[in-house]
This record gives C-alpha cells, structure tokens and sequence, in this order.
C-alpha cells in the first residue's frame, strides 16, 4: 500500500481522435494544463486544436509517432508535464512505457507495470484468476505446447472449442473447431496468424459456448487498497469479434448476478494489485453462469455508458487516483439511473465488406434541437469537426453517439433519433448499418448474444 500523493498540474494526453478530446475536456474541467502529441497526419487535427500546447511526434505511421516511448516521454518532459494519459490502444498497455515514465518521474495514469503484465498474457492471467476463484471457461492454458497435446485437450473439452493465442487481442487469433479431424489445420493456421500478429504462437483452447452474451465489468482500484465496481455493460452486438453497439446496465440481470459478477471483477483486480480504471470482461451463458474471459487494464472505448447510468466521470475518477486520492465513492455510495447505449460511428463502408473510408469530412453535425432531444439524452465523443479530413493512418472510428434513457426503450429510441439526426458528409459512414442493428426487431427484443450480427446478416446487411 502506498500513500504517494503525485500532485500534477499539466497533463499530456499520448493519443488522438475522440479519446484525447474526450480526456482532455475533464483535464481542463479539473483546472490542469493539457498537452497533446501528434503526428504529422494530425499537425491540424482537432485534438491538436483543443490543447493547451502540441507536441510532433514524428511522421503519421504509428510506430513512428504515438507508439514512439521516447519521443513521447521527451514530450512530457519538454513542456513540464507531470502526468501521461495514454488513451486506448497506442501505448496505453505497453508495460515497458510504463517502466520508463516510473524512470523519468512522470506520473502514468493507468495501472502499474506489474497489473499490466499479469494481465497481458491470456494464458498466464487465467491461471491467476483461477487462484483468485474467478470461475473460467472450461478449457486449458498450460505452457506445455504440444500439437498432440492440445488435440488431446480438446477432445477431452468436448467440440465446438475455441483456439486463442495467449498474446492475442483485437479479435486476432481465434478460431471455432467443430472436430479433432479438423483441428490440426485450425491450429495450424492460428498459429501462423498469432505469430504474424503478435510475434508469439502459443494457444489456449476454450470451450466454445455457443450463444454466450459479452457482458464485462467496470471495476476501479485506488492506491490505498480500495476497489469497487461500476456495474457492467453488454457488448454482444458484435461484427467478427468486435464490438459495435454497447449498452448498460445489461438487461435480464438478477441484482443477485449483478453483485456475484461485481464482486468476481474486484477479486479480479485485487489479486493483481490493480490501481486504476479496468474492465474484467466475462462471457454469460443462457444459465446464468459466467466466466472470466479477461481483463482489460485501461479505460474502454465503451466508458461512457457507465459514466451515464452512474452519473459519475470515469476520467476525473483516473486523475485523482493518479494523483494518490482514495477512490471518490464506496460500493454502497454507487447507483444505476436509467438505461444507455453507445453507438460506434466508423468511416467504413458496410456495402464494400467494411472497408475503411477517406476524404475531407465536408458537414459532421448533430442538431439536437431539431431532432427535439436535450443534451442530458445525447452525448456525442467525436475526435472530428466539418472540414477535417480522414486519413487511412489510423483506426477509423470517427465519433461515439452515447444516449441515455429512463429504460432501455426509451434509450433505444433515443439512440434512432440521435442516428437520424447526425448529418455527415464528404465521407462513407457505417451509419445506415447502426441504425438497421438499432431498429432491429430482435435487437429490440433482447434476443441478445455474440452471434446476433451473423444471426441477422440477411436483414442487416
Ligand atoms: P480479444 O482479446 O481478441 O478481443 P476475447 O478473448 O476478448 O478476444 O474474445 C473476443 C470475443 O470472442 C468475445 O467477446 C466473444 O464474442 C468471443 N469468444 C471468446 N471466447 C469465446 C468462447 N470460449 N466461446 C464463445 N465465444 C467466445
């Protein structure tokens, strides 16, 4: 336990798009200074133009310019920046970054290297869990790597299973096998793609469930031994294992589920000596049962439906455990109001097999008003204004519509005006595709699990 109190008045915030606007807007509600970093692709970009003050980082690649550890900790130093914000993605769960800011004195906001690691490994965090009495799908994660071996694992888990490599992420590295005749060539191709992706080729082998929900567990760790957890979100709407829609809290759960899922995701956090925003992420059968899938050690692009059924702000909650305070709330002090949804708004085109899109962006607008709904129903996180241009450098999600209700009906209601009434122009969007999942009769009436887009491919694409 640590009573460190790190005092910082000017935040640099190492990433772009909507999450460095999003962070920044709390940074300078918070009275700090904010410094943004940037690549030559984003010299004008509107995270640029929000900051205090801007730092190059290098040319648009990333690996020259955001996942760059020195330049960017040159940054923080050059302009007297106390503290990083890393965002998602980028550097924000690259533990060695974390190790040099611990070496330069900067403050990261995140967890410590050491929660970062344990959790980094799929493999190795599921054996932590199963100490920590997190239940697992059943499956196996040892070191042994065997071909044989593994075709014997997974004929004693009973096919369908599920292959993932143990460095995996983002939806890379997986793959279903329906028998032990088709396995070897299923491994063998997870395993090309594992290395390619992740430099790394071991796998685990999960039983496959076949119509789980996502359903994932905001949880909050200070430094002084305090956890909670903010309740959860269902991210089972989800195109190739990646997410589209969220919402929360998720429907159909039992107050009884909902702490057992809660309180797992704090046992989670603690038995890695979490400090932080993090995310335990389960899989929920139609029974009831959960397991543990893993835990995500930074803030999520899907954050705001939680800050907008708790009323509380995720980001000002990382600051101030960042600057050595106790969390602001206790378990009991935490509530859920109403009901929220996000929609994820990407410059892709959904009739081009969602192929990502460029171009100027000549109107990005949202007249509220019009559409007759106030601000308290409609949060727009948006990295881009009218006039800016998207260029095929980075991840191609353009703006988060975050809409909240007094039940999930009306928030879903709400969620089709919203979509409505976003005018966008000069660049192809997956809108159109958002609002026919978000019409959807059977999105509507909860027939809610990680297949529902595949389900439906017929009347959604
Ligand atoms: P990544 O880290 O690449 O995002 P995850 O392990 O989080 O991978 O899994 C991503 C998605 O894949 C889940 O949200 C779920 O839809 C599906 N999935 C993962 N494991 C299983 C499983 N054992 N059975 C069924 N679906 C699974």
């Amino acid at each position: 336990m640590t009573t460190k109190v790190n005092k910082f008045d000017t935040l640099l915030i190492a990433n772009r798009g909507e999450i460095a606007c999003r962070v920044m807007r709390t940074a300078r509600r918070m009275g700090l200074k904010t410094v943004a970093v940037y690549s030559d692709a984003d010299a004008n970009a509107r995270h640029v133009r929000e900051a205090d003050e801007a730092v190059r980082l290098g040319p648009a690649a990333a690996r020259e310019s955001y996942l760059k550890v020195d330049a960017v900790i040159e940054a923080a130093k050059r302009t007297g920046s106390g503290a990083i914000h890393p965002g998602y993605g980028f550097l924000s769960e690259n533990g060695a970054f974390v190790n040099a800011l611990d070496a330069a004195g900067i403050t990261f906001v995140g967890p410590p290297a050491s929660a970062i690691a344990a959790m980094g490994d799929k493999s190795s965090a599921k054996a932590r869990m199963h100490n920590a009495g997190v239940p697992l799908v059943p499956g196996y994660h040892g070191d042994d790597q065997d071909d044989d071996l593994l075709r014997a694992e997974a004929d004693k888990i009973g096919y369908p299973v599920m292959l993932k490599a143990s460095a995996g992420g983002g939806g890379k590295g997986m793959r279903v096998v329906e028998s032990t005749e088709a396995f070897q060539a299923a491994l063998d191709g997870c395993r090309r793609e594992s290395k390619a992706a992740f430099g790394d080729d071991r796998m685990l082998i999960e039983k496959y469930l076949v119509q789980p929900r996502h359903v994932e567990v905001q949880v909050f760790c200070d430094s002084h031994g305090n956890g909670v957890y903010l309740f959860e979100r269902d991210c089972s709407v989800q195109r190739r294992h990646q997410k589209v829609l969220e919402e929360a809290p998720a429907p159909g759960m039992t107050p009884e589920l909902r702490r057992e899922m809660g309180e797992a995701a704090v046992r989670a956090a603690q038995e890695i000596h979490y400090v932080g925003a993090g995310t335990v992420e389960f899989l929920l059968d139609a029974d009831g049962s959960f397991y543990f899938m893993e835990m995500n050690t930074r803030l999520q692009v899907e954050h705001p439906v939680t800050e907008m059924i708790t009323g509380q702000d995720l980001v000002e909650w990382q600051l101030r455990v960042a600057m050595g305070e106790p969390l602001p709330l206790n378990q009991e002090a935490l509530t859920i109001t109403g009901h929220s949804f996000e929609a994820r708004l990407y410059a892709e085109d959904p009739e081009q097999d969602f192929l990502p899109a460029t171009g100027t962006l000549e109107r990005f607008a949202l007249d509220l008003a019009g559409a007759g709904l106030t601000p308290d129903q409609v949060r727009l996180d948006s990295g881009v204004e009218s006039g800016d241009v998207v260029s095929m450098h980075y991840d191609p999600m353009l703006a988060k519509l975050i809409v909240h209700g007094v039940d999930r009906d009306a928030a879903l209601a709400t969620l089709n005006r919203a979509l409505a009434a976003l005018d966008v122009q000069g660049v192809v969007t997956n809108r159109a595709f958002l609002q026919r999942l978000a019409t959807h009769p059977g999105f509507k009436n909860l027939e809610l699990d990680t297949r529902f887009i595949e389900r439906n491919e017929a009347t959604l694409f």
